[in-house]
């Protein structure tokens, strides 16, 4: 079976649970849904709760099941939220979960440094509003530096 390797990955990709706030959204959660989706297990490497704690889905070097089209180059994140509690898309996150965001993300890079971050909606030909907020600014207003894109 094919690996995720530093050369094959060359996105991280941010998605939401779109849940409510006050939901509680744990890999647990998140395994129940895609199971109930039809996968043998959770499609995400990485699940981000609202109170900022990571747990990890996937192994890294498996290919999960997130992003169509894009699973066998990206390491796929769920941050939990995303609707408001009207139940509307919502630019909601915890700044304990942006905050452990960005550490994330900057471990990830030591082992896959050409990836680049972007939110699910950004990657091409996405129809999807997921996560929710816009990655590439938040990056920018945290003064997070993204690695050069590589040859990709
Ligand atoms: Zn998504």
């Amino acid at each position: 079976m094919t690996k995720l390797t530093a050369d094959s990955v060359v996105y991280i990709v941010v998605h939401c649970s779109n849940t409510k706030p006050r939901q509680k959204v744990d890999k647990a959660y998140m395994e129940r849904i895609h199971r109930l989706k039809g996968r043998l297990w959770i499609g995400y490497h990485y699940v981000l709760d609202r109170k900022g704690n990571i747990e990890t889905g996937r192994a890294l070097d498996q290919i999960g099941g997130h992003a169509p089209g894009f699973d066998n180059k990206s390491i796929g994140i769920c941050m939990a939220g995303g609707l408001d509690q009207a139940g509307n898309r919502a630019d909601n996150f915890t700044e304990v979960q942006r905050e452990n965001l960005l550490q994330l993300v900057a471990v990830l890079h030591r082992q896959f440094p050409q990836a680049i971050v972007v939110g699910h909606r950004d990657l091409p030909n996405a129809k999807t509003e997921c996560p929710n907020f816009d990655v590439k600014q938040f990056l920018q207003e945290s003064g997070y530096v993204q690695p050069i894109h590589g040859a990709n």
